[in-house]
């Protein structure tokens, strides 16, 4: 991954780059991000720097032997980190001490495909079926003894360790030293969001580098031209994003997804408005369709739409951040439904998605939340 290829912080690109020339990098630099600027996309971009024979104009060549390998992410002194657990798809031996080697698969794939990923899409990309991932420290010895072996193929060895602060304590005592006094030629580019759950022993030892947010104007601009998206519709997710580039390409994602969605929850507002029981257990029996996640996805958009209603019937469309599209349907509903039903709709769409997650029978949930919403209406 060459600098080129990562949106924004032109500045942070020209220092990173910058530090490497006059030879004043640090060897452990940290990286704060907020969730899907890509900062783990910069980490890369630099060691791929580092490691490039052949770089000008202050980016790496992007063609030689160890920018292919950067690229496919396959270097081999090039190493990732990143929370795991023990899941049942590891074999008994491997749940014991689970580490990062057993999800590379996984890792490559969500990297290659989408480097502004957050904490959850890694997490899903890894399948860690709803568990909680760490740093521990059986990863912090395979740390150790990775860098104790001298490069393979570069005269630079990279550790590139994503949210650093799932290190629980005893797997960052472990690596302290390593990061105080590392082995000749080693860099370790850590990764957080949350710089104050570092120990602070961790954090004293690192240069810190800030990514900084991007305009909204800059993230529609890049929607529209490299996602093909609808100008109305990026400019909403980017104003909603606090600058994240990633943040926004899921909210337009998610806002693709969900036209599915839109035109089932005006149905059931419909049906429920004109107290029309048949078409609503219709309504609920079609919902089971889909399998349990986007059920639960469905629940998700409702509450979301419910939300925007309710700002237009207090009279502040403008902070619903709605597209202009969904305006004339928002103000018909915000019109019709009584002041009392917005509370209670959403208390049952919660109860309705604990529920799902609690695996209760599609239909019972379903039947059970249009009919009160035909009750509450
Ligand atoms: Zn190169």
């Amino acid at each position: 991954m060459q600098f080129a290829q990562l949106h924004g912080n032109e500045a942070l690109k020209a220092s990173l780059t910058g530090m490497v020339d006059s030879g004043k990098m640090g060897h452990a630099l940290l990286f704060v991000e907020e969730q899907g600027m890509g900062a783990i996309a910069y980490a890369l971009a630099l060691s791929q720097y580092i490691n490039c024979k052949d770089r000008s104009g202050g980016d790496s060549c992007g063609v030689c032997n160890s920018c292919h390998k950067h690229g496919k992410l396959i270097h081999p002194d090039v190493h990732f980190v990143f929370p795991v657990a023990a899941v049942s798809s590891l074999g008994e031996s491997e749940k014991k001490h689970p580490i990062s080697d057993y999800f590379l698969d996984g890792f490559r794939t969500l990297m290659l495909s989408n480097p502004y990923f957050d904490e959850q899409d890694l997490f899903d990309a890894l399948g860690l079926e709803n568990k909680a991932g760490n740093i521990s420290v059986h990863e912090a010895r395979d740390i150790i003894s990775k860098l104790s072996l001298k490069p393979y193929e570069s005269e630079f060895k990279v550790m590139i360790i994503y949210l650093a602060e799932k290190m629980n304590a005893e797997a960052s005592n472990k690596l302290l030293k390593l990061l105080e006094e590392p082995p000749e030629g080693t860099y370790f580019f850590l990764v957080c969001h949350k710089p104050d759950k570092l120990l602070p022993t961790i954090l004293s030892r690192c240069q810190i580098i800030r990514l900084q947010p991007d305009t909204p104007e800059d993230i529609c601009e890049i929607l529209c031209r490299e996602e093909n998206a609808d100008a109305d519709r990026a400019m909403v997710a980017a104003r909603i994003s606090h600058g994240s580039y990633g943040s926004a390409l899921k909210v337009l994602r998610e806002e693709e997804l969900s036209d599915e969605y839109a035109s089932d929850i005006r149905s059931l507002l419909d049906a429920a408005l004109e107290h029309n029981l048949t078409k609503l257990l219709a309504i609920a029996e079609a919902l089971t369709t889909p399998g349990r996640e986007k059920q639960r996805d469905f629940c998700v958009y409702a509450e979301n739409y419910i939300r925007k209603i309710f700002m237009f019937a207090n009279g502040v469309p403008q902070i619903s951040f709605a597209l202009q599209g969904e305006y004339q349907d928002l103000g018909r509903y915000a019109a019709q439904i009584n002041k009392d039903f917005y509370s209670k709709a959403l208390a049952s769409l919660d109860t309705a998605i604990s529920a799902i997650e609690s695996n209760v029978n599609a239909k019972l949930i379903f039947v059970d939340l249009c009919n009160r919403f035909y009750i509450y209406i």
